[in-house]
């Protein structure tokens, strides 16, 4: 959202990532509460007051509200982005979830002066096989960024990880749109692109113990060409096939990256 001037990727020490990691907790929380109550007949505006309930129950803040782009101010907790929405889309009491529905629900949380961010997609009851695959392959996808997410990498490795997961599977990353860094700011350098680019500035950013990156492919069952609706937030697939997101917030460290955004009990 905005560009910004161009600094280096913050290292963050051991309490600061165990403090990103309390963050991280509550936004897990709130997307598990969120998908447990996702189902048919529910308005994604449900879905907000149960995450921003969550969110300030455990003493956060939601970070999406509020967050401008051009003169538009961000009105809700989450963005709930169903089928052909890719994110961005905007909480209603007018907008139900169906049978065979998927939705993408994006959590932000700020606990202490950090942030956490972190995004699934949810299938509403009985899903076509082909739209389940999709969005088994857009986590996976995010698994495989993940184990690409390590110290001596650098983040193009995140980003080709992810792409040929995901064209291998037959499906089409978001060029449009991209991860980023994660820390004091919710959205800090670098860049982590879901793709790769010959000329993109922040493949060649090195991978360092103490980097925090919110890896997040957004995929589509067609092609990766999107626009962005009337009300100037949601992005959609111009081809109206399904699209699905899934984030982690994450660290690197001198082994294993650490998921930030997970349930103590998913750990
Ligand atoms: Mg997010
Ligand atoms: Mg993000």
């Amino acid at each position: 959202m905005g560009a910004r001037r161009r600094r280096g990727p913050t290292r963050k020490n051991r309490a600061e990532i165990e403090l990103m990691r309390a963050a991280g907790r509550i936004v897990a929380l709130a997307l598990k509460r969120v998908a447990a109550a996702a189902a048919p007949g529910v308005s994604t505006k449900q879905l907000d007051r149960i995450a921003e309930e969550t969110i300030r129950g455990e003493g956060a803040e939601p970070c999406f509200m509020g967050q401008r782009l051009g003169n538009l101010v961000y009105p809700a907790t989450i963005c709930a982005s169903i089928n052909d929405a890719v994110v961005h889309g905007i909480p209603s009491d007018e907008v139900v979830l169906h049978e065979g529905d998927i939705v993408g629900v994006d959590v932000g949380a700020r606990l202490d002066g950090y942030h956490g961010d972190s995004a699934i997609t949810v299938m509403i009851g009985e899903v076509a096989p082909e739209v389940r695959r999709l969005v088994e392959v857009t986590q996976a996808s995010l698994m495989a960024g993940i184990r690409a997410a390590r110290s001596g990498n650098v983040v193009g490795d995140i980003s080709r990880a992810v792409q040929e997961y995901v064209e291998a599977q037959g499906f089409s990353v978001v060029l449009d749109l991209v991860g980023h860094g994660i820390g004091r700011e919710m959205w800090e350098p670098p860049n982590v692109p879901n793709f790769i680019r010959p000329s993109h500035p922040d493949h060649s950013v090195a991978l360092l113990p103490g980097m925090a990156l919110a890896i997040e492919p957004m995929i589509n069952a067609g092609g990766s060409a999107v626009r962005t609706d009337r009300d100037g937030w949601t992005v959609r697939t111009v081809d109206g096939l399904p699209s699905a997101h899934f984030e982690h917030s994450i660290a690197i460290t001198k082994g294993e990256p650490i998921i930030l955004t997970q349930c103590e009990e998913d750990a």
